[in-house]
């Protein structure tokens, strides 16, 4: 297995699928009364969050915590970082206490390679989000979802079509999703205005359309984006919020276009009204808070994975 996950492209089709068999098995952990277990037992896995989250934070809190290791969490805001601590003297205090890995997220695209490749921690990195850039655990428990809704919970993806729908440009959770997605076989659309479309787009493994309702007919499964406005998505990108629910937000009357098997997906946060209507998010056929629950199992694979071949284990 790879030492750090920063990039959905790190994992190859074997570990994409490694990742997914061994969060299938540990989500049956969750129906346990006693949901811990030793696996990781005296290691130390440490959350560093320089930018907001809910979910991600919690849920990697939660993961680590099943498997028995001891948890740090570390937020920007009440820590020295607000007083100026950079990026390097907080990694060299966190490697003073040991971590054997390292959760974070970040504001800037590229900070957990940075992490990885300055040699300031010695333990493994793991993406959280960083910047615009990519979110990989978000599109490990994208896919574990889409796999057991669409192909029985085993194997790849192969030739279900996924419609990624919105603020394109702003978006770690479609940069993701659309590498992973592609090395499982899966055929992404992805629809946005021409504006949220990132520049460099065609060397992504995508389909482009700006026809909600031609690509909602022919989905599997439609994964709706936030409309990222802390980073500016709001400024002059679209008309109006009102203007852009019409044309790229999910309704009731756009959700009857879906095949009947099909099935609704958002990352979290959702702003409901903008690209997802209320009783859309609250559809028996959205599955966003089961993405949440499949996200801790996903991510106890992930930490399984890349801290059971290290030294500590064999240590213990
Ligand atoms: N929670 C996801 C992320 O951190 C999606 C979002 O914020 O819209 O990228």
């Amino acid at each position: 297995m790879i030492r750090h996950l920063l990039s959905a492209a790190d994992l190859d089709h074997t570990e994409a699928l490694r990742v997914l068999d061994t969060a299938a098995e540990l989500l049956a952990l969750a129906d346990r009364p006693i949901k811990k277990l030793p696996t990781l037992r005296g290691r130390t896995v440490v959350n560093l969050f320089f930018e907001d989250s809910t979910r991600t934070r919690i849920s990697f809190e939660a993961a680590a915590k099943r498997l028995s290791a001891d948890v740090i969490t570390f937020s920007a805001k009440g820590s020295s970082v607000s007083k100026g601590e950079s990026l390097k003297d907080t990694a060299l205090t966190l490697q003073a206490l040991g971590a054997d890995a390292v959760i974070v997220r970040h504001q800037s695209s590229g900070a957990p390679h940075r992490l990885a490749a300055s040699g300031w921690v010695d333990g493994s990195v793991v993406n959280a989000g960083d910047g615009t850039h990519e979110h990989p655990t978000q599109a490990l428990l994208d896919a574990f979802t889409l796999r057991r809704h669409l192909a029985g919970g085993v194997g790849d993806l192969d030739g279900r079509r996924i419609t990624i729908v919105g603020d394109v440009l702003h978006s770690r959770v479609a940069r993701s999703n659309a590498l992973l997605l592609a090395t499982l076989g899966a055929e992404v659309t992805l629809v946005a205005p021409p504006t949220l479309l990132p520049v460099g787009i065609d060397s992504w493994p995508v389909s482009t359309s700006y026809d909600l309702d031609g690509a909602l007919a022919k989905s599997d499964a439609v994964m709706m984006l936030r409309v990222q406005r802390e980073r500016g998505a709001a400024g002059g990108f679209f008309p109006s919020a009102r203007e852009y629910s019409r044309r790229y937000g999910i309704d009731s009357r756009r959700m009857a276009l879906l095949p009947d098997h099909a099935i609704v997906m958002h990352p979290g946060p959702m702003n409901r009204g903008v690209e997802i209507t209320a009783e859309v998010a609250d559809h028996e056929r959205s599955v966003i808070v089961e993405q949440v629950s499949n996200g801790v199992a996903v991510r106890m694979a992930v930490l399984y994975l890349l801290l059971s071949g290290s030294a500590g284990e064999q240590d213990a």
